[in-house]
């Protein structure tokens, strides 16, 4: 407990440090820290819940500060995608995923990479070129890769995001709907974006064994994705008693610190040999 107090303690120092100093020395920082690939993936481990295999990961970005402190998403992500810098953070961090684990996806094709993107990743057609140049020539098909988009911040063009979903898919990228049922898109996103999959929110499972409407919800996001033709992945599973529900409710894929948190690639790597090897 004295260290978790600790770590929040410095990520609030670093939040308002950040905050307090003159704007464009802050951000010349921040630019150096992405010259200096500081800004690095690691990788949650998704898992089929009936056999407790690997399904693959879900990429997750932290800052590796010059002196090893890793600072989570929570603490530079907003920054980043005002300031326009999440593009060239996402485009290094795709590149170090494809060189990390790039080996692994190419002996287990079954293994799916996620990767997050933003709202503004939609207004452009960048992405696709990116997906090209980085994951053409590596290990990682397409078709390991799953795009997420997030329900929590509006997309503004929605027959652009419909057009580049369009384009990775014909790449046969997958594209999945993250924290759905907590955002501005609901039914509309699922509907006009033409999405894979769909990521039930940590918000509902937390309650999923306690509480009949977090049941009564998921249960219905079960059908909608049956009904819809969607795969479907639960986050945020942290306890057995969650697992058993999901498996009554019929979800077989989850992450969760039940199974592990985000991890740096070596650990993925060992935890994915662990896992393939039951
Ligand atoms: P998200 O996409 O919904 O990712 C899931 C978050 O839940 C991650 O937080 C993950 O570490 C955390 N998590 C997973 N399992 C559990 C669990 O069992 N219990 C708890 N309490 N938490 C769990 P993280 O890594 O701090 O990321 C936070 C958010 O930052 C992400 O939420 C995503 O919206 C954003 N983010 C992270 N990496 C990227 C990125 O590369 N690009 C973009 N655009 N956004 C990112
Ligand atoms: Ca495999
Ligand atoms: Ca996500
Ligand atoms: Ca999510």
């Amino acid at each position: 407990a004295a260290a978790c107090a600790g770590v929040a303690v410095l990520f609030v120092a670093i939040g308002v440090w950040f905050s307090w100093r003159p704007e464009s020395e802050a951000n010349d920082e921040f630019i150096a820290a992405i010259r200096n690939g500081e800004f690095i993936p690691y990788y949650q481990p998704v898992m089929d819940i009936e056999s407790h295999r690997l399904r693959g990961c879900e990429v997750l970005m932290r800052w590796r500060r010059p002196n090893g402190m890793i600072v989570s998403p929570g603490q530079f992500m907003a920054y980043a995608e005002n300031n326009g810098h999440i593009f060239d953070m996402t485009r290094h961090m795709m590149r170090v995923a494809a060189e990390e684990v790039g080996e692994l996806y190419g002996d287990n094709p079954d293994l799916k990479l996620s990767i997050n993107l933003f709202a503004g990743h939609f207004l452009d057609r960048e992405i696709v070129s990116d997906i090209k140049a980085i994951f053409e020539k590596s290990n990682i098909s397409y078709q390991q890769i799953v795009v997420e988009v997030t329900e929590r911040h509006p997309l503004e063009d929605m027959d652009l995001a419909r057009k580049i979903i369009a384009e990775l898919q014909a790449l046969g990228v997958r594209v999945a709907l993250d924290d759905v049922g907590t955002g501005h898109g609901g039914m509309a996103y699922l509907q006009k974006l033409g999405v894979d999959i769909i990521k039930i929110d940590k918000m509902f499972i937390d309650t999923i064994s306690s509480d009949d409407n977090s049941t009564t919800i998921v249960d219905s996001m079960v059908e909608l994705a049956d009904n819809l033709g969607m795969g479907i992945i639960a986050e945020g599973v942290e306890m057995e008693e969650q697992i058993e529900r999901l498996l009554e409710l019929g979800v077989t894929a989850a992450q969760g610190y039940f199974f592990a948190a985000p991890m740096p690639s070596g650990e993925f790597i060992e935890y994915a040999e662990r896992t393939e090897a039951e």
